[in-house]
């Protein structure tokens, strides 16, 4: 091949547009959907550029005023989100928004740390990554967003979503709102985007984008291998199938309380959510009693634990979608079983080998396995729990007793003496995360999560004693 004039001024041109790419200005109609992943990537480029050309003060302007629309428009997306998914329960999405809202930590989690010693002065600040693609999950498509867009802009990074498709429009909508708040609080526009029709074509363009940094997951097994497959840093947030252990030493009421909470809890779509209870023998008549007494958990009998079982878990041994996150009302109703209107949880005894003991069944349906003492629950909550790292709750007084199963568990959230979402800061302490990293081991992401970080070195000099 000879190279001549026209051949070298193509390839000119060519090198100058990929250059110009992501330099260009958004519109400033611009709401924060575009309408490719190329052009997301693009305009986050840009966005990111500008957003850490800003005073930090500024980046917390940014976030008050995310955390701000949030409120503002919680009415409006918990219906939206409840009524496009249809999953979960309107009030508990409220508290899912609003703890996104004010308990996601901001820039306070990226302080830096300062080294001094004889041989001079160390710094290491918490940089931002650039550009992150985060694929959200349908059962929390608001809180995830959230959480992943405060969190990621606090550490000065621009994001992109996949949002799941089923949750497209809250999603998208969501995006809108937040993007809005940004640039009216005079952040960059591109800085929070997503396309007008996220698929899992275009969860792979994220993925296999050469400008996305960083890839960050919050689904089950199969997204999270995907991005962990990716060659580049990736953040996985996988399934859950959290246990929930009562020995004999529990305040057997509270306990009662707490689970017939916890495993409710929008109608158990969370990934935290207690999925079965695990209880020691001598203590089981109790609990169950006191379950309901709540008034708001229906215990089935055997007859209607199978019919239910039957109706949820299809003939393949999976969980029939149909009934993922919905009332327990209409689930029982589909059973042949009416409940009153206070009715949020059914439970009944199961043997250790049912099925629902070891899907994730996301939904208020609630196994009891019976065990003879403590160490055979230790054994047999740690099995069901399948290695997921996620979430376990323990109820108990005996400390003994619940380091042991802490230890042997190893989950990323352990919970003692209360609901499971006091794990995830609802009622219980510290920030919260909608992204809790077991398989990759970030745990309760933050800020300080979606940074690298960068170390500065002053040798001899600049201390002051
Ligand atoms: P999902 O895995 O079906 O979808 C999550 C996201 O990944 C969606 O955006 C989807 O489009 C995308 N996706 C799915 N498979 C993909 C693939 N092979 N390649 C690329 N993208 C893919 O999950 P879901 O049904 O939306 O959510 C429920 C699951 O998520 C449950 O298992 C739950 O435990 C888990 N979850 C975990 C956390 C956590 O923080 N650990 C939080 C919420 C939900």
């Amino acid at each position: 091949m000879t190279v001549n004039d026209e051949l070298l001024s193509g390839v000119v041109q060519k090198v100058i547009a990929e250059l110009m790419k992501g330099s260009a200005p958004l519109a400033a109609e611009f709401d924060g959907i575009h309408a490719t992943i190329d052009e997301a990537v693009n305009g986050a480029i840009v966005a990111q550029r500008e957003l850490i050309a800003m005073p930090l003060a500024k980046r917390d302007d940014i976030i008050a005023a995310m955390r701000q629309t949030v409120l503002d428009n919680n009415e409006r997306m918990s219906k939206m989100a409840v009524e496009e998914t249809k999953f979960g329960r309107y009030e508990d999405k409220l508290r899912e928004n609003i703890l996104c809202a004010t308990k996601t930590l901001g820039t306070e989690d990226i302080q830096p740390l300062a080294k001094t010693g004889d041989n001079g002065l160390m710094l290491l600040e918490y940089a931002p990554v650039g550009v992150i693609g985060a694929l959200t999950p349908v059962t929390n498509p608001t809180g995830t967003l959230i959480h992943n867009g405060i969190s990621m802009i606090a550490a000065g990074n621009a994001v992109i979503f996949n949002p799941h498709p089923t949750a497209t429009l809250t999603s998208t909508t969501m995006i809108k709102l937040l993007h809005k708040a940004i640039v009216d609080s005079g952040g960059p526009a591109g800085l929070i985007s997503s396309v007008a029709k996220p698929t899992l074509d275009t969860a792979r363009e994220i993925i296999d984008h050469p400008k996305v940094n960083m890839l960050v997951a919050t689904g089950g097994k199969p997204v999270v291998k995907a991005v962990l497959s990716s060659g580049k840093k990736a953040i996985g947030a996988g399934a859950g199938n959290p246990p929930v252990l009562v020995d004999e030493t529990a305040h057997i009421r509270n306990a009662a309380e707490c689970i017939v909470n916890g495993g409710s809890m929008n109608n158990n779509i969370f990934c935290t959510c207690e999925k079965e209870v695990v209880v020691v023998d001598e203590v089981a008549d109790s609990l169950i009693k006191f379950m309901q007494e709540t008034g708001r958990a229906y215990l089935l009998s055997p007859d209607e634990a199978t019919r239910v079982t039957s109706l949820v878990v299809n003939e393949k041994g999976k969980i029939n979608p149909k009934y993922i996150g919905k009332n327990a009302q209409l689930i029982l109703k589909d059973a042949g079983i009416s409940v009153d209107d206070a009715c949020r949880l059914a439970i009944f005894e199961a043997p250790a080998d049912h099925p629902l003991v070891w899907l994730e069944q996301m939904m208020p349906v609630m196994p009891i396995v019976r065990v003879p003492n403590i160490t055979a629950g230790i054994e047999f909550a740690v099995k069901v729990e399948q290695g997921n790292r996620h979430t376990a709750i323990m109820h108990s007084t005996n400390v003994d007793n619940m380091t042991a199963f802490a230890r042997a568990v190893q989950t990323t959230i352990f919970v003692k003496n209360g609901p499971a979402y006091a794990g995830i800061g609802l009622g219980g302490e510290g920030h919260t995360a909608f992204t809790i990293a077991g398989p990759t081991g970030e745990g309760m992401t933050s800020a300080r999560t979606f940074t690298r970080q960068r170390r500065c070195t002053l040798v001899e000099g600049f201390r002051i004693i």
